[in-house]
């Protein structure tokens, strides 16, 4: 019997199978690399179209909005450009231009993707707000201009409003709607900051949302009244699993704004913070300087 002998149990292997896996695998992570490029290429071309997209539909709609403007001088508004002044220098904004439009909307509004950027104030706000008040208002847009939202908003505004079917463009507009809403908390406290009165930042929040209702001190004190008890409301059925929290709850999430009565809430905690209380003293004291 003949001794047994090793040998190389694969030996017969096709002698390019090595060779071809080498450069299947190859091909595999080859056409990957390039689906990922043509992917992220295509996200950032559609990225620029959307900015661009935005951007000329914010320009149209400005220029729509600033026929009929006049901006706020010495000479055509004397007290509000005062109140402007002295907002612009307390929150230390470069650069902004205040217009009044003729409107019945109480509304403000600012914009602009370069300086000077612009506030716009509708007509109707100076027969409805005191002196106060409206340093609140200017304020809160004047706090939109100084923090970045203005030229942010004009880049990225027009993403909500992108026709796309996809879950993702859902996600993504509920996303900046939230963003939105982060940045109204943060301009109301500029606008707390600019008027120096939490009484009256939260008189004319009322106002903005309850309109001439809100005009005497009976009907400021019943319409905000009125606002909390909503909340109230919608808080205590939200726990209860009841849908009209949870409508509440979603409308908000579906808003550029929050509810008038987070925005109060959020205003009264920040007025009570030793931040707060720091900026402010610091702001008069550099305003009287
Ligand atoms: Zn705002």
């Amino acid at each position: 019997m003949a001794a047994r002998r090793a040998y190389n149990t694969t030996a017969y292997r096709y002698p390019r199978e090595r060779l071809i896996l080498a450069l299947t695998l190859l091909l595999v992570l080859l056409i990957i690399a390039l689906t990922a490029t043509a992917t992220l290429c295509g996200s950032l071309l559609v990225v620029v179209v959307m900015v661009v997209y935005a951007y000329a539909r914010n320009r149209s709609h400005h220029r729509a909005l600033m026929e009929r403007a006049r901006p706020v001088t010495e000479q055509s508004a004397p007290v509000l450009a005062a109140i402007a002044a002295e907002s612009v220098a307390r929150l230390q904004v470069n650069q902004v231009q205040v217009f009044i439009a003729p409107g019945n909307s109480l509304n403000a509004y600012t914009f602009g993707l370069v300086s000077p950027k612009v506030v716009v104030l509708h007509s109707s706000l100076l027969q409805v707000l005191d002196a106060d008040e409206l340093r609140f208002v200017l304020g809160h847009e004047l706090g939109h201009v100084r923090l970045g939202h203005t030229w942010l908003n004009s880049l990225v505004g027009g993403m909500a409003g992108m026709p796309s079917p996809s879950m993702a463009s859902v996600v993504l507009a509920l996303a900046f709607l939230w963003w939105n809403r982060a940045c109204e908390y943060s301009a109301d406290r500029a606008g707390l900051l600019a008027c120096g009165k939490p009484h009256k930042a939260i008189s004319a929040l009322v106002k903005l949302a309850a309109g001439t209702g809100a005009l005497t001190r009976t009907g400021l004190e019943r319409a905000l009244r009125h606002i909390e008890a909503e909340d109230d409301h919608a808080l205590s059925t939200f726990e209860n699993g009841h849908s009209d929290g949870a409508l509440a709850g979603l409308s908000e999430s579906l808003s550029t704004h929050p509810m008038t009565v987070r925005r109060i809430e959020q205003l009264r905690r920040y007025a009570s913070t030793d931040g707060y209380r720091h900026l402010q003293s610091l702001m008069t004291r550099n305003a009287e300087a």
